[in-house]
């Protein structure tokens, strides 16, 4: 049996707006999975071996459960243009590139490396069109010991240059990449880009496909008010825009979303009454223009609300400043509605950013036993203080304030996948 026993202060979120501190604890994991988190050492592990991280805060990692692989090497440029004017400028002529295996092997494996040291081990991801470097992307990511989901898009209209597929070729090249996955801790998840890529035919196909194959999926819902109205024109037939997901088999339980910034009481509605997943992307929202999404109003209305970095609407793959970026979008949203909505906490947007994705993945909130080992260690203290802070405090300023290089360690299933 493998043990792992790491020794700091020890915060995980069981609950939304809920900490669980053990300060000076122990965290055990024996097999990858956690056994449980103690203030004393239990007697049997007295001769084991200690990862001794003294003073150091042991949280949990993050969930990125919205990104774009391919969009990586535009991180934070293309800024000034509203969604649909960015896709045809910016976005599509970088994700073609992909079709170079050489450019993705370098472009994935410096991502998947990031991703590492930033403390993200679980991820829903969107790849390129392109079977041979979606693969790429999970061996990388595999490799580097993240786990999670990773899609290749499918996208048969209103592409790029050199950026689209025929009906027939979308299909048949994500049967044959679905037959060519063979990760231990990748999976592959059916990804129409969104309604304006995706004909009727490969929608239909798609939602065939999740349903034979029990396979989950992932893409975009009312992101942006023109993308509302080419939806509406595209599929008049549809009140809103979740229905045309829903037509074709692609709207349940095991889907996520992303952005629901102009999702009304009704699309919300839709959205908690299949158990869809609501991916809150803030800093895309509020960088494209698209809006503040009503995050809170879909907390309290009981939706599974959950975190993406959504590069490279984003800007930044650190969860650390996209949780900080939900809690601000959370609070421009209050000031909108005339103070009469909430504003995010720290806590529950930690909360979000960690441990509401864990039944997604089949887990518990929190350091659960039996949840995989997924940790990372923190240093802070090359911050100034002007007296001595209670480990809420540390863990609040550490999602504020944490710095290059503050990571000591991170763990995924188990096993230390990065170290300072
Ligand atoms: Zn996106």
């Amino acid at each position: 049996m493998e043990t792992v026993i790491i020794k700091g202060n020890i915060i995980s979120a069981p609950e939304f707006g809920k900490l669980e501190i053990t300060e000076n604890g122990y965290l055990i994991a024996e097999d990858g999975k956690i056994k449980g988190t103690y203030q004393k050492l239990p007697q049997e592990y007295e001769n084991a071996f200690i990862e001794d991280y003294g003073d150091a805060l042991v949280m949990q990692s993050f969930s990125d459960m919205h990104l774009h692989a391919p969009q990586y090497p535009m991180l934070g440029i293309g800024m000034d243009r509203p969604l649909l004017e960015w896709l045809n400028t910016y976005t599509f002529p970088t994700e073609a590139r992909f079709a170079d295996k050489d450019f993705a092997r370098t472009t994935y494996h410096r991502l998947a490396g990031e991703l590492a040291a930033k403390g993200t081990t679980r991820v829903c991801m969107f790849s390129s069109i392109h079977r041979e470097a979606t693969l790429i992307l999970m061996e990388e990511l595999e490799n580097a010991g993240i786990t999670g989901y990773v899609g290749k898009v499918n996208m048969d209209r209103n592409g790029g240059e050199n950026y689209l597929e025929t009906t027939e070729e979308s299909i048949s090249e994500t049967v044959r990449w679905l037959e060519e996955c063979h990760f231990e801790h990748i999976k592959p998840m059916i990804t129409p880009r969104f309604t304006p890529s995706c004909s009727k035919e490969l929608m239909q196909e798609l939602g065939k496909i999740a349903k034979e194959k029990n396979l989950p999926i992932q893409s975009h819902l009312s992101e942006n008010t023109s993308e509302l109205d080419l939806v509406k024109s595209l599929h008049p037939d549809c009140t809103q825009y979740w229905e045309s997901y829903q037509k074709y088999g692609l709207w349940n339980d095991k889907t996520l979303m992303a952005h629901c910034v102009w999702s009304d009481e009704t699309e919300r509605k839709a959205i908690k009454e299949a158990g869809v997943w609501a991916v809150h992307c803030a800093a895309s929202n509020e960088n494209l223009v698209s809006g503040y999404a009503p995050v809170r109003v879909m907390m309290n209305e009981g939706l599974n609300v959950v975190l993406g970095s959504d590069i490279a609407g984003g800007d930044h793959l650190s969860m650390f400043k996209n949780i900080t970026a939900a809690i601000r979008a959370s609070k421009a949203r209050r000031i909108m509605d005339d103070r009469k909505t909430e504003f995010l906490s720290v806590i529950e947007a930690f909360y979000l950013g960690t441990s509401a994705a864990a039944p997604f993945f089949g887990e518990k909130p929190g350091f659960a036993p039996g949840n995989a080992l997924h940790a990372i260690v923190v240093e802070d203290r090359t911050l100034p203080v002007v007296r001595p802070l209670s480990i809420r405090e540390r863990l609040e300023r550490c999602i504020y304030r944490r710095e290059h290089g503050c990571v000591l360690a991170v763990f995924s299933e188990g096993k230390k996948i990065y170290k300072k």
